[in-house]
């Protein structure tokens, strides 16, 4: 059978785990990144949770995503050699009694039993709540920076990784066939996140940057063991640091981080957390976000060669892993 030959535009988290699982399949991959200089992935806190807190509903196809991304981490730790994928238990913090009271009663309920814990009354040290906790057990982050890195190395050790920003006047395409500097490739996908304007075959899809910022910081001898959410998320990993966000800012075209949101982030992390902050990194990012918020994965509709792999959102951790399962299905038939 002839080999499968694809080029992968954009080392994210989409475009490294879609590589993964073509690798797998035994399919020739190059792949081209620019140095992560747009990555939303090196900034994300990476945290996974299949909750929807707003109505307390488990989020769109919860149960399928959680199980993919099991698997498909798993297999790539085994693969990198590390651990970067971690369960940690989510405790929400509730605002007020009616947040509690509405949890004990659809906690039990069948969809979100598999994920959390009912009856909690436990207290955390240096931490204020007075109308208590929620807690997810299914919930944990992924050190999405670590996996990438080592991805880097692995695909560059292989030599299938091309370190340089993609011309798309290099690309040639007709209804049948595709070529990246003269050489021909089976398919070209797209995983370029929210840069994706700059595409002249998919700008038809709007990709809206939703601009967002953490702070990684100190507290001191706090040891909070679980992530805490509360309307922000803290998300402790290990030796007194923490990460602490994010804030979601639509329209933004400042790709820094500001002072403003900083001190709001803090002020807010203040209301719940007694102990001494010590800010260490401030990071920006744009998340690549569809009104529909689910991902944008299809065809071109006249070029069938290309395809576009983007529009994670606030969830890549768990939207990748099973939408790069099935991409690699469909393209390896
Ligand atoms: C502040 C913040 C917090 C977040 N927190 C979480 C979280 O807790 N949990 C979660 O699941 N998600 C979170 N996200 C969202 C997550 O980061 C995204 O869903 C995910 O990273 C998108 O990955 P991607 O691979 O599609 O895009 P990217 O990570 O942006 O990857 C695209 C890659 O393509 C490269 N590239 C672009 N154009 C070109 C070109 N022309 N040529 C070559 N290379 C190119 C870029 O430099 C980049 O390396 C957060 C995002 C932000 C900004």
């Amino acid at each position: 059978m002839k080999e499968l030959k694809v080029l992968i535009v954009g080392q994210g988290i989409a475009g490294s785990s879609l590589a993964f699982c073509l690798l797998e399949k035994g399919a020739n991959v190059t792949l081209i990144d620019d140095g992560f200089k747009s990555s939303s992935s090196l900034v994300a806190a990476g945290m996974w949770n299949p909750l929807s807190f707003k109505k307390l509903t488990t989020g769109w196809r919860s149960s399928e995503f959680v199980k993919a991304a099991y698997e498909f981490y798993g297999k790539t730790e085994q693969l990198l050699g590390l651990s970067f994928f971690h369960t940690k238990p989510l405790y929400r913090i509730f605002a007020d009694q009616h947040q509690a009271n509405e949890w004990d009663e659809k906690s039990d309920r069948m969809d979100i039993r598999e994920f959390v814990r009912s009856n909690f009354t436990q207290k955390l040290n240096h931490v204020k709540a007075p109308f208590g906790f929620g807690v997810v057990d299914v919930a944990g982050w992924c050190d999405i920076p670590l996996y990438l890195k080592t991805a880097r190395k692995y695909f560059q050790e292989k030599n299938i990784l091309i370190e340089n920003r993609i011309k798309f006047e290099d690309i040639e395409v007709d209804s049948e066939r595709a070529f990246y500097r003269a050489e021909e490739y089976d398919y070209m996908v797209f995983a370029t996140g929210w840069k994706n304007n700059e595409n002249p075959f998919f700008k038809h899809i709007e990709i809206h940057p939703n601009k967002g910022q953490v702070l990684q910081i100190k507290l001191k001898n706090a040891h909070i063991e679980p992530m805490l959410n509360y309307g922000n998320f803290l998300l402790p990993m290990g030796d007194d640091t923490y990460k602490v966000g994010a804030t979601y800012e639509f329209n933004d075209p400042n790709p820094l981080p500001t002072e403003e949101t900083k001190q709001k982030t803090l002020e807010k992390l203040k209301a719940v957390v007694e102990s001494e902050i010590e800010v260490i990194e401030h990071l920006a990012g744009y998340r690549p976000t569809i009104p529909s918020r689910k991902p944008i994965v299809t065809a071109h509709p006249e070029f069938k060669k290309l395809y576009i792999f983007n529009g994670f959102g606030s969830k890549g951790v768990l939207y990748v892993p099973l939408h790069a399962m099935q991409l690699s299905d469909a393209l390896s038939q």
